[in-house]
């Protein structure tokens, strides 16, 4: 499949896409996990990228454009991808459209997950993540704690709070969704490309979805 997630911060994209992937070995492409890697590897790009993220300002769209560019025509995108925090800006969607049509790549659908504010708020402060790259397991105070506070159930890394999940980042990240990343629901509705699915649940969702595809 090729699909775009759309949602704000939180809404479940990252887990949504996890179960996406495994039906049929499309891979999931996060803008934010490349970002958040080129951070700890200290690459040009985490440079550049480290302020923006940590105050919970987008990053600049030429540089999400280079690396999209580059990433979706790596071999692995050929059987399907799920597109997760990409695109966010009008800019960065148009760009993007301009780029399938060069690659000959056309898009199954964009799923626009819908959560009220006062639940993602709420999970987002509470939300922790494992600090080792190849793990990055989620965890939630309230719903979904590591067994031993602080460290993950899975590997024994540190689980902590992400730099932009401060009350006040996550406040700002909301906000710029709705200014910068809420436009693209009309964008691909008048694409024909649109399916809006309110639900809380990742399951949920994921069935939602795969009614839509016929899987
Ligand atoms: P979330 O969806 O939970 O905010 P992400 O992991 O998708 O988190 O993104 C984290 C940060 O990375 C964003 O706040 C932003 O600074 C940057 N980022 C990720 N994807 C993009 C994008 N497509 N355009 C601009 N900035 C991005
Ligand atoms: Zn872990």
């Amino acid at each position: 499949m090729k699909l775009i997630l759309l949602g704000a911060p939180g809404a479940g994209k990252g887990t949504v896409a996890k179960l996406l992937t495994k039906l049929d070995g499309s891979v999931q492409i996060s803008t934010g996990d490349i970002l958040r890697g080129a951070v700890r590897a200290k690459t040009d790009l985490g440079k550049e990228a480290e302020g923006y993220m940590n105050r919970g300002d987008l990053v600049p769209d030429s540089l999400i454009m280079g690396i999209m560019e580059h990433r979706l025509q790596e071999d692995d995108c050929k059987g399907g991808f799920l597109l997760d925090g990409f695109p966010r800006t009008i800019p960065q969607a148009e760009e993007l459209t301009q780029l399938l049509t060069k690659l000959g790549i056309k898009l199954d659908m964009v799923a626009n997950i819908d959560v009220p504010r006062d639940v993602i708020f709420d999970r987002l402060c509470t939300r922790r993540t494992c600090e080792n790259p190849d793990c990055q397991a989620i965890y939630n105070t309230k719903s979904n704690p590591t067994k031993v506070e602080g460290i993950c159930d899975a590997c024994g890394s540190p689980a902590v709070q992400r730099a932009d999940e401060t009350e006040e980042a996550i406040g700002h990240r909301l906000d710029t969704y709705n200014e910068k990343t809420a436009p693209l629901a009309s964008f691909y509705e008048k694409q024909g490309l649109l399916e809006t699915i309110v639900g809380t649940s990742s399951d949920i969702v994921v069935n939602a979805i795969k009614k839509k595809l016929g899987i």
